[in-house]
């Protein structure tokens, strides 16, 4: 076992962490208030090799690992929580979809595109009558004369409104329940295809989340991804991996959370003394920092075997169970050292503390996670 980060692992947090304080610290609040989609960032993302971490080199993409990419995601997510996610969506659903089931032509279309940020990425999976039961899928896509016509509509869907593309599933044989859906790759500007209520969000207000509407949308047989009626299985695969960034989304915020709570702790006096010295408070800055420790190591030892082309679907469900709810617990902790100033948006936690409650919902709720490791467990 080597617990230590390369160096070229210490380089790339320092990069990132440099490039969010100086480019997206200063605006955290104004996109939160005005749920402004900071589509600039984004693009300058791209430039860098952070929208497309994990996809080969010949592909557009910066050729480097999940330990990486949750490195990446961590230290956007440490600053603003909705860059994290709209960075994970974009990635490791719409774009390692593509990549991992893809054709090699629909590879070529997309990956050196999406990986360099001139086009982002959805992935629609949820509709509204489907939810953890995903397998519920309505949206159906009827096969004649070479195309797909998809009718239906999906909801709550990252990027949707700023995606080129977007990856959805779609019944494709009602008959055979999760063995009758398949996946599609459509573009902005396919008629038939647009998106619908973007959604006034708790938290993450600067990611667009929102419908995603298919109306007659025809679609070349071509823009099927992966093998026919396989889709709902992909995307359980595509989201083995989808969980290891929003375990890393958790711990960037929950990273965030404490990184000011620590410094807060030692300004504020009260009675006399930095609150940092009462040992009440001195409690609540350890137990942050263990599960901020715990959650990392759950997720790289995820993103390690993922890296290794081993099966991970125990391991970043846990990860993925274990980051969300101890950054809901790290958040809270976050207001009360801060006490009343917690509450006002003036300080970062305020926002954590509303960010972070997405961790224990998307992909998949904690509930499910427990049941996706449950059946790991007794299979065994
Ligand atoms: C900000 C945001 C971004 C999102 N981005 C995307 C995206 O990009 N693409 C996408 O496809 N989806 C996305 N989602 C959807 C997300 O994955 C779903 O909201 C989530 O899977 C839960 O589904 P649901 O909201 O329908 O809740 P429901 O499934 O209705 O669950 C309601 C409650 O019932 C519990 N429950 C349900 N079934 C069981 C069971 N069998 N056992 C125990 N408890 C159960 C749940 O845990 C939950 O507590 C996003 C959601 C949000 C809020």
């Amino acid at each position: 076992m080597d617990f230590e980060y390369t160096p070229d692992q210490i380089h790339l947090r320092k990069a990132v962490r440099e490039f969010a304080e100086a480019e997206i610290a200063p605006h955290v609040m104004e996109w939160d208030e005005a749920q402004t989609f900071p589509l600039e960032i984004v693009k300058k993302l791209g430039k860098l090799g952070y929208m497309g971490s994990i996809f080969p080199e010949s592909l557009g993409g910066a050729g480097l690992g999940y330990i990486e990419y949750s490195i990446i995601i961590e230290e956007l997510s440490r600053v603003d929580g909705s860059v994290g996610i709209i960075v994970a969506a974009h990635t490791s659903l719409c774009s390692n979809h593509i990549f991992k089931m893809g054709t090699d032509e629909q590879r070529s279309r997309y990956l050196p595109r999406l990986a360099s940020g001139e086009w982002i990425g959805c992935w629609s999976l949820t509709e509204p009558e489907a939810g953890s039961d995903a397998a519920g899928t309505r949206t159906k896509a009827v096969l004649s004369d070479g195309h797909y016509t998809i009718n239906g509509s999906k909801t709550f869907t990252t990027n949707a409104h700023y995606a080129d593309v977007c990856v959805a599933m779609a019944v494709t044989d009602r008959s055979a329940a999760q063995h009758g859906i398949s996946a599609f790759v459509v573009e902005k500007g396919t008629p038939g295809f647009r998106c619908g209520k973007k959604e006034n969000k708790l938290g993450l207000r600067a990611s667009a989340t929102g419908e995603v509407i298919f109306d007659n949308c025809r679609v070349p047989e071509s823009q099927r991804v992966g093998e026919l009626n396989e889709g709902f299985v992909d995307s359980l695969k595509v989201l083995d991996g989808g969980r290891i960034s929003i375990a890393a989304l958790a711990i960037g915020m929950a990273q965030g959370a404490y990184d000011a709570s620590l410094r807060y702790s030692k300004l504020r006096k009260q009675f006399g003394r930095p609150i940092s010295e009462f040992q009440a408070v001195q409690h609540k800055l350890v137990d942050m920092a263990v599960e901020i420790d715990a959650a990392r190591l759950l997720n790289y030892r995820a993103a390690w075997m993922m890296d290794r082309g081993m099966r991970v679907t125990r391991e970043s469900a846990m990860a993925k169970l274990f980051a969300g709810e101890a950054a809901v617990r790290i958040a809270g902790e976050a207001v009360q050292i801060h006490g009343g100033y917690g509450f006002i948006k003036d300080y970062p936690v305020e926002k954590f503390y509303r960010d972070v409650k997405l961790c224990t919902i998307g992909e998949g709720t904690s509930e499910i996670q427990r049941l996706v490791i449950a059946r790991q467990l007794l299979k065994s």
